[in-house]
């Protein structure tokens, strides 16, 4: 009788210890994004280093204790939460408005009537592998994400830094590929921007030196970009949303 009690007992532990790790096992998914030394930086960004302490480069540039380049940046007017707010409710308009009609799978695309421009990694963008979405957008999204891409790149350069490239992390969805993601994420919705083929996702914890080897610090990067973002949602060339937990930029073309 104890024997039974103390193997229900244990077998309760292990089916809990399983559960607690696997939802450990699914937060981590940030970090893979980095090695040990970006890790460390991050962590410390609470106080970001003093141009007194480090190794000065030049006015705007110098490399921290890490070995990786910072960049001195203007803070952003507000926070990434309250700055990019444009949800569903007003991306959705701008889809319609923009894009062609969903499509149930990626078979359909080929009877598309609309032309669809297809996105492969150039200077501006490196495109991710992508798992739910097929690298092509209408010819106005398609557009807009190259110049946010040489915009980006432009200014890591005027900042003092080298060739950089933003990463895109999604494009084009279908039906089929929405209803997977939703069992895998569950902030993903029914009602995706994505299925019209008009808005794409840029990643804000990964970015790539561009045929150089000169790693500058993904917080200064980052800051870049909501520069870059902010100027392209004031003058209406797209709609903004910050996703915190899919650690991406979610935008769509006006
Ligand atoms: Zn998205």
């Amino acid at each position: 009788m104890y024997c039974r009690k103390y193997f229900i007992v244990v077998a309760l532990l292990v089916a809990v210890t399983a559960m607690v790790m696997q939802s450990c096992k699914k937060e981590k998914h940030y970090h893979d994004y980095f090695d040990k030394r970006q890790l460390d930086v991050i962590a410390k960004l609470g106080n970001k280093p003093k141009l007194e302490d480090k190794h000065l480069q030049g006015d705007t540039t110098w490399v921290d204790d890490n070995g990786l380049h910072r960049i001195a940046t203007y803070p952003l007017p507000g926070s990434y939460e309250d700055l990019f707010i444009d949800y569903n409710d007003v991306q959705i308009p701008h889809a319609r408005d923009n894009g062609f009609e969903p499509i149930d799978n990626y078979h359909d695309a080929y009877h598309l009537r609309q032309p669809l421009v297809k996105i492969e990694s150039c200077e501006a963008y490196l495109l991710d592998s992508l798992t739910h979405s097929m690298p092509y957008l209408v010819p106005k999204a398609a557009l807009v994400l190259e110049e946010i891409g040489c915009a980006f790149a432009d200014s890591v350069k005027a900042h003092g830094g080298s060739a950089y490239r933003i990463v895109v992390t999604s494009c084009t969805r279908s039906q089929y590929t929405v209803n997977k993601l939703m069992k895998v994420n569950r902030n993903a919705s029914s009602r995706s921007c994505h299925m019209y083929g008009t808005t794409f996702d840029i990643s804000w914890v990964h970015f790539e030196p561009y045929e150089n080897d000169y790693y500058i610090n993904t917080e200064d990067l980052k800051t870049i970009l909501g520069h870059v973002l902010l100027d392209f949602k004031n003058k209406k060339r797209c709609t903004v949303l910050y996703e915190k937990g899919q650690c991406c930029f979610h935008m769509t073309v006006i």
